[in-house]
């Protein structure tokens, strides 16, 4: 058999189909594997057995688990957990949240106070998250984490968020992500360069000293964000030797150029998830 470079996590994209229709969605840019067919909506089984067969190729021993909305698969998550010893469900939080038991962390995409998220994530999108994670039963056993991408549009409202989340819902702690643009991305979403982006990521850095607990990310990650220190990380990244991504293709998972798919500007890129292993690992 081939000898396969081994992960220790994989992504997987189990359905392309989605409920929102957020403004800065990277999975259903152009040029990504993302159409929605009969053929890749394969049954639970099937699907099963390929994430088993891709398991034994590449060796990954945790999962995020992503769409779409992945809960709109809640046949293959249910089954999928229970495969691997830790799993992330990367939601949009709209759905009802099963109890998957304990060795599944909840990621609850929020990009801002109501107002805010509900102009980048759709109207209504911010009530149905806080109903939902206020009527989760009292035995539910999942880590519930939410995490919140950054971009021009909201980086003035943060603490309000900050604030919002931790008075009105059981949600433990937030990870502050950055917009990752795309290739000559236009949007307003996006900083023009990472000088520009220093001023976000600074208040982040404040808000790391104002609620240590709360804000998820270290604070050595936050910082290599800065324009000072992020190119040689992005230049070299290190999510793409830790987390192999498989998004769905029009039959089965095809692997893009890195977990945010394949139109991607590294130079700007604000993954937390970046800069959060670059700070455990020796690479700059
Ligand atoms: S919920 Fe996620 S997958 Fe769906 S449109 Fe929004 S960002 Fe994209
Ligand atoms: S865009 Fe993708 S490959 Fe580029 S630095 Fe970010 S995560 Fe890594």
């Amino acid at each position: 058999m081939a000898k396969y470079v081994q992960y220790p996590i994989a992504l997987f994209n189990v359905t392309n189909r989605c409920n929102l229709k957020c403004k800065h969605c990277f999975v259903f840019r152009d040029g990504n594997p993302n159409e929605i067919t009969t053929q890749n909506e394969k049954s639970a089984e099937e699907m099963i057995k390929d994430i088993k067969d891709l398991r034994d190729l590449y060796g990954f021993e945790r999962v995020l688990w992503m769409g779409g909305e992945p809960l709109l698969r809640r046949d293959v998550l249910e089954s999928g957990v229970k495969l691997f010893p830790n799993s992330t469900i990367a939601t949009n939080g709209t759905l009802p949240l099963p109890n998957f038991g304990k060795s599944v962390i909840w990621s609850i995409s929020v990009d801002g106070p109501e107002e805010i998220n509900d102009e980048i994530r759709g109207s209504g999108s911010f009530k149905r998250i806080i109903e939902n994670l206020n009527s989760l039963p009292e035995n539910f056993e999942g880590d519930l984490q939410a995490i919140c991408v950054i971009s021009k549009k909201n980086e003035d409202a943060i603490e309000e968020l900050i604030c919002s989340l931790q008075t009105n819902t059981p949600i433990r702690g937030l990870i502050l992500s950055f917009y990752v643009p795309k290739n000559q991305d236009t949007s307003d979403f996006t900083w023009k360069n990472l000088e520009e982006r220093d001023k976000a990521v600074q208040m982040a850095l404040k808000l790391k000293e104002k609620y240590p607990e709360y804000i998820l990310n270290n604070e050595n990650g936050l910082k290599l964000m800065l324009s000072k220190s992020a190119p040689p990380i992005t230049a070299n990244c290190p999510l793409k030797k830790i987390i192999i991504p498989f998004y769905l293709g029009k039959t089965s998972f095809e692997i893009p150029f890195c977990c945010y798919g394949n139109d991607v500007n590294c130079d700007l890129c604000g993954s937390w998830a970046v800069f959060h292993t670059a700070s455990f690992l020796n690479t700059i």
